[in-house]
C-alpha cells in the first residue's frame, strides 16, 4: 500500500497519518518531523534550512526531494506533507508512484481555531494540540520537556503556510485526480479514521 495524506494545516493529517500506519503496518514519512529533527539537533542542514520552516516559506525541492528520497521505503508507505506542489508530485511519480490519496477537508476559520492551541516539545518536537493533549499541561509524555508555541505558527507565518497550501498543494487534487479520496476532517479523530477505513477499503 502507497498512500499519501494531505489536508491543510491543523487538519490531522499527522495523528491520522499515524493511525493509518499502525492499523496497515505502513511507514508514516512526514517530511516537516524530518526537518524538524534536524532544526532540533542542530545539522549543517538544519541551519540551512531553519529559515524557511520559521517564516513558513516552502525548502527547496532539491533540498526536500533529497531529504525525502534517503527516507523512501520501496512500498508500504503513507506521506505526510510530501509533496507540497506539482514539481515534487512530479518527482514522486517518477520515483514511486501512490495509489491513494486521502484528503482531509477543513474549513479555514477550524483551521485558525486548531493552529492556536498547538504546541511542540523543545526537545523532542511531539506535537500537541486539539486532539492529542499532554497528560500533564505544558510538559511533554515522551519526554518530560517544556511544550512551546512552534516557531512557524506565528499569526504571519501561519496566513503564510494557508496561502501556499492553497497555491501549491491543492492543484495537486487535479493532478491525482481519480486517485482521491475526500474525507471530512472536521470531525472527532476516531470519526475520521473511521471514514478513511471504510473508503480505503
Ligand atoms: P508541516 O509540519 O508539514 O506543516 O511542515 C512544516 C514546514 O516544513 C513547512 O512549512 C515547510 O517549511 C517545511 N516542509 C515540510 N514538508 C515540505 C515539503 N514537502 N516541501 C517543502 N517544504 C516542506
Amino acid at each position: 500500500m502507497k498512500l499519501i495524506i494531505l489536508g491543510i494545516q491543523g487538519s490531522g493529517k499527522g495523528t491520522e497519518g499515524k493511525l493509518i500506519a499502525e492499523l496497515y503496518g505502513l511507514k508514516h514519512i512526514s517530511t516537516g518531523d524530518l526537518l524538524r529533527k534536524e532544526v532540533i539537533e542542530k545539522t549543517e542542514l538544519g541551519k540551512e534550512i531553519s529559515s524557511y520552516i520559521d517564516k513558513g516559506n516552502l525548502v527547496p525541492d532539491e533540498l526536500i526531494n533529497k531529504i525525502f528520497l534517503k527516507n523512501l521505503p520501496k512500498d508500504k508507505f503513507i506521506l505526510d506533507g510530501y509533496p507540497r506542489n506539482l514539481s515534487q508530485a512530479e518527482f514522486l511519480e517518477k520515483v514511486n508512484p501512490v495509489e491513494k490519496v486521502i484528503f482531509l477537508e477543513l474549513p479555514e476559520q477550524e483551521v485558525y481555531h486548531r493552529l492556536g492551541l498547538r504546541v511542540q516539545c523543545k526537545k523532542c518536537g511531539a506535537i500537541y494540540g486539539l486532539n492529542v493533549k499532554p497528560k500533564k499541561e505544558g510538559i511533554c509524555d515522551k519526554c518530560q520537556s517544556i511544550l512551546e508555541r512552534r516557531k512557524d505558527e506565528t499569526p504571519e507565518a501561519i496566513k503564510k503556510r494557508i496561502d501556499l497550501f492553497k497555491k501549491e498543494t491543492l492543484p495537486l487534487l487535479k493532478f491525482y485526480k481519480s486517485r482521491v479520496i475526500r474525507i471530512n476532517g472536521n470531525q472527532t479523530v476516531e470519526a475520521v479514521f473511521e471514514d478513511i477505513k471504510k473508503l480505503l477499503q
